[in-house]
């Protein structure tokens, strides 16, 4: 068996078992004509249980066939311009590349000692994009596992910050479009549900600014404490930006500490003509952004980062068998002094990979590309008949609904369009996402994808519109 190990002797072994991984990935990208084969969990769980893991194949070949069957051919692909789902990405084959090379050295970025370089290389990637953001010279932060993590790292700081013991006094403001993360994070901090008051958005779905501040006047009149201020730098629905510059000042007003949630939005900060949408960002204490959204880099890639690096201390805690207290005299650089994480994975590698191939330009004109796609996606839907359509896009989501030229009650209308999605998805046609607004179901294009064209998002239209007409005939048969 260890001749499964990587190593000296391995070497070649190694060389042709990841070719032969590489060559099957590469003939799916290639031969893909749909985002999805339509598969259900039914038809694909029995290929799974029948698979006997106490009997293994013994050789790579025979297990890439298996994987063919239970995985590569009904996996869902991101990469196929009609996949308009969720925020996910075409990534880019530097990342890639990265990612290959991270995994089979697979240093592990808690400790100097674990991963010498490779923590100068992400310290290199965090300067830079604080550096894009504009956080000043005290700036820092860290690469995590994703949003989701990034806020609860910032909002501990925020939390700990806020500098009291009683935790149900704390108030966390964030729009009602913020991610769900937010919730979840003031819960796992320990405070109470009622902590996280929902500000309403105006018609483009930002933050109001005035429903904030007349928030955080009651609540400074009640003797509660705004421990933070969640602006979203491109909301999961929608792609609004929060107006910055006015929570900003807001946040220094009240005290509050300012967090930046672009998970989404981040792609921005390499955009060569819309760096300005996010105007205000450098005033904030902590930002999270989502390499894996916005930046075409494989999952998991993602970071937090703050104004004062100081602040990370609170993550901080010393083990004799790790990084005791000395390595801090000593300056040596153990990244998980500043991490939730302890063993962590060199991600970094896969946005230094890109850097260093294609620019942050090269990237940023990718997320443009996308940005002006939605835009004339807008005109095509603003356009048509057929679709009513929400918030004109300031990065690259589009949020619709199909409206049948028949009078019908506003529940069937609900009902058509989440057949409609739910048929196109079982077609494999096209993948596209869903959400409500005001109560009623939408329908979502996501699109991060800079091969979709204007000709796709027409077609899935008619695909989308082709299902809603059939479910209202069908039922208007079953009616009568
Ligand atoms: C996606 C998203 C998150 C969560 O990020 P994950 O990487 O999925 O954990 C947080 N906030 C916003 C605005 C997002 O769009």
């Amino acid at each position: 068996m260890r001749s499964h190990l990587l190593n000296d002797a391995t070497a070649e072994q190694y060389r042709r078992s990841v070719t032969e991984g590489v060559e099957r990935v590469a003939s799916r990208l290639a031969s893909t004509r749909r985002p999805f084969t339509g598969v259900t969990p039914d038809e694909l769980a029995p290929l799974v249980s029948a698979v006997d893991l106490d009997r293994p194949l013994g050789d790579a070949s025979a297990a890439l066939d298996e994987l063919e069957q239970v995985y590569l051919r009904d996996a869902v692909y991101f990469h196929h311009p009609r996949y308009l789902g969720h925020l996910n990405c075409p990534v880019v084959i530097p990342a890639v590349l990265g990612e290959a090379v991270l995994s089979a050295v697979n240093s592990s970025l808690d400790t100097w000692d674990q991963s010498a370089g490779g923590t100068l290389i992400e310290r290199k990637l965090i300067d830079w994009t604080t550096g894009r953001i504009g956080l000043g010279p005290a700036a820092d932060g860290v690469f995590t596992s994703g949003g989701t993590q990034s806020n609860l790292q910032a909002l501990l700081l925020a939390r700990e910050e806020a500098k009291t013991d009683d935790l149900a006094k704390l108030r966390v403001f964030s729009s009602e479009c913020s991610h769900f993360s937010v919730q979840k994070s003031a819960k796992l901090l320990g405070l109470p549900p009622q902590s996280v008051i929902a500000i309403p958005t105006d018609r483009d779905k930002r933050m109001q600014s005035v429903a904030l501040a007349a928030e955080l006047e009651l609540c400074a009149a009640q003797g509660l404490t705004p421990m933070a201020i969640v602006a979203t730098a491109g909301t999961t629905d929608f792609g609004s930006i929060d107006p910055l510059p006015e929570i900003a000042e807001l946040a220094a007003q009240y005290g509050a500490w300012m967090h930046v949630d672009a998970a989404y939005g981040c792609g921005l900060l390499a955009s060569p003509t819309r760096r300005h949408l996010l105007d205000g960002i450098e005033r904030a204490d902590s930002v999270t952004v989502d390499y894996h959204k916005s930046f075409f880099q494989p999952v998991s890639s993602s970071a937090v980062l703050v104004r004062d690096g100081a602040t990370l201390r609170h993550a901080t805690y010393h083990a004799d068998y790790l990084n005791p207290r000395r390595t801090v005299e000593e300056r040596i650089p153990n990244q998980v002094d500043k991490s939730l994480q302890t063993t962590r994975r060199f991600d970094a590698l896969k946005l230094w990979m890109t850097l260093r191939v294609m620019g942050a330009d090269g990237v940023g004109e990718l997320f443009d590309e996308v940005c002006d796609l939605a835009s004339a996606g807008w005109d095509v839907l603003a356009a048509d008949p057929r679709y009513d359509v929400v918030v004109q896009p300031s990065l690259s989501t589009l949020v619709f609904r199909y409206i049948p030229a028949a009078v019908t009650s506003p529940a069937e209308i609900d009902r058509a369009n989440l057949h409609a999605r739910k048929a196109l998805f079982a077609s494999g046609e096209a993948v596209v996402a869903g959400t409500k607004v005001d109560g009623r179901q939408y329908l979502k294009f996501t699109l991060l994808n800079p091969e979709t064209t204007v000709h796709d998002i027409t077609a899935v239209l008619d695909l989308i519109a082709g299902h809603a007409e059939q479910y209202l005939g069908e039922n208007l048969v079953h009616a009568s």
